[in-house]
């Protein structure tokens, strides 16, 4: 049977994107259907503008800073209007660079939802249909709002780029990073932050001392962190949004921006009703190989659910590509997969925490927090963690964790020596790189715990 195409990709975000054009360079014939702006999650509403505004946000400490080492600096007010059309500008410039590169590698574009017909037909909205030998479906995940009276007050981080102006003050509502990033980003960028998180803690799944570290950090630059405490009802009023917590806290806000967790985009998609099975969060299932129950359909990044980030999905997407289009079956690796949470201060972390370690076996964890030598001297309280979870037996670094501007840097290193097995003692025979904060990473004598 003759195909329009031996690919068609559903999703131009980072892992369709790259197992596009990956496959388009085997020569295989490859279609794309992108429903909003080609780049996705990542490019256009995630990680690249945030992180943008991480930057921006980070000015107004700085500036304090920069005075306290001696320059004659005030800081003027921050134009929200004015970064954001220039960040507006750099997604395009982005959006660009993407669409053309999947154009010079020969992948056929279409601005268009695409549904599945069939194991081996999509459906464009306008009703056209492609064939294809194989399909992927890579449509990603999008912001999740529980059902509450006045949730339709309430904006989430697709929004939150766009704003026309900047909230005075805002409710941040959630404790997973994309909450605790954009408490810390709106507090360094003047708002007036309040956060409610229903849990114990903030970052659940994480490390429970780099939290704390985290959750303190955040109290200590003026966040108004409330835990154990969740939204009843919004009301709109003529002075705001007028919010009534479980605590018995009711204030007025200008924005309640909710990051109360992502689900995976695979309603209407057609997939349930070809026999596709999901799970009980709408991910598609696959296995090793990002293959679904029907041999034609595969799947990858934040739609299946595994570990949803931006490096991930791109390694999907290519050993998609190396298993279907170049003949050597490749599983994705998600071990000790280093990742970082842009918040303020930043945390970088790989491997297991101390609380997952621990369940394995006997550790022992080096941990050191301390004042820095950049930021004490301008007079901050602000700590560092530097952390070390290594394995009693083995001697193998289980896990590293890191709380310090920076540590998203440092952790993609320290990452590579973990993935090799680096043992405590490797590290400890690796000289240190002074005066750095790093430096602390190798020089940990004792074990601040055992067992
Ligand atoms: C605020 C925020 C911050 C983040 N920060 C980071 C970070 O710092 N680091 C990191 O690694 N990850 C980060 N992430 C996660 C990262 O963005 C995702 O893991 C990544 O984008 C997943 O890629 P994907 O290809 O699976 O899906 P996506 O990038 O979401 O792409 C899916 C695309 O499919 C399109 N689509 C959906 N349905 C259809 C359809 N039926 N037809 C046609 N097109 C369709 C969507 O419009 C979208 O463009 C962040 C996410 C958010 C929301």
């Amino acid at each position: 049977m003759s195909f329009d195409y031996d690919l068609f990709v559903i999703g131009g975000g980072s892992g369709g994107v790259r197992a596009a054009r990956l496959a388009a360079e085997t020569g295989a014939r490859v279609g794309l259907a992108e429903e909003y702006r080609m780049g996705g999650t990542c490019v256009i509403r995630g990680c690249v503008p945030k992180k943008l505004m991480v930057f921006a946000s980070g000015f107004s400490g700085a500036m304090d800073d920069a005075r306290a080492y001696g320059w004659d600096v005030t800081a003027g007010g921050f134009d929200w209007p004015r970064f954001r059309a220039k960040l507006e500008a750099e997604l395009s410039r982005l959006e660009g660079i993407y669409r053309s590169n999947l154009q010079k590698a020969g992948v056929e574009l279409f601005d268009a939802r695409a549904t599945l017909a069939d194991p081996h037909t999509v459906r464009l909205a306008d009703g056209t249909e492609k064939t294809a030998k194989h399909i992927l479906v890579a449509t990603g995940g999008r912001p999740f709002v529980p059902e509450f009276p006045g949730a339709e007050h309430v904006i989430t981080s697709n929004e939150i780029f766009k704003l026309d102006a900047l909230p005075g003050k805002i409710l941040i509502v959630g404790g997973g990073y994309i909450a605790c990033e954009f408490a810390c980003i709106l507090n360094g960028l003047g708002v007036e932050v309040t956060q409610y998180y229903r849990g114990a803690q903030i970052l659940r799944g994480f490390d429970e001392e780099a939290r704390g570290h985290i959750a303190g950090a955040m109290c200590d630059n003026g966040i108004d962190l409330r835990l154990g405490t969740n939204v009843q009802r919004i009301e709109k009023t003529e002075a705001g949004l007028w919010v009534t917590s479980t605590d018995g806290h009711d204030a007025v806000y200008d924005a309640v921006l909710y990051a109360t967790g992502r689900v995976p985009n695979t309603e209407g998609l057609g997939l349930a009703e070809l026999g596709v099975p999901l799970n009980g969060n709408g991910a598609v299932l696959v296995d090793d190989y990002s293959q679904t129950t029907i041999p034609s359909i595969y799947a990858v990044g934040d739609v299946t659910d595994r570990i949803n980030l931006t490096p991930v999905a791109i390694r999907e997407g290519a050993a998609f590509v190396e298993t279907v289009f170049k003949g050597n079956p490749t599983k994705p690796d998600h071990e000790l997969v280093p990742g970082a949470v842009f918040t303020q201060p930043e945390f970088g972390t790989v491997g297991l925490s101390e609380e997952a370690a621990r369940e394995q076996g006997p550790i022992e964890v080096y941990a050191a927090s301390f004042r820095p030598m950049q930021t004490g001297f301008a007079g901050r309280e602000d700590r560092v963690l530097m952390k070390l979870v290594v394995c009693a037996e083995t001697r193998r670094v289980l896990g590293c964790h890191i709380v310090a501007d920076g540590a998203g840097e440092m952790i993609q290193l320290a990452g590579i020596a973990i993935k090799m097995g680096a043992t405590k003692e490797d590290f400890d025979r690796t000289v240190a790189v002074h005066p750095t904060m790093a430096e602390e990473l190798v020089t940990m004598k004792a074990p601040v715990r055992t067992g």
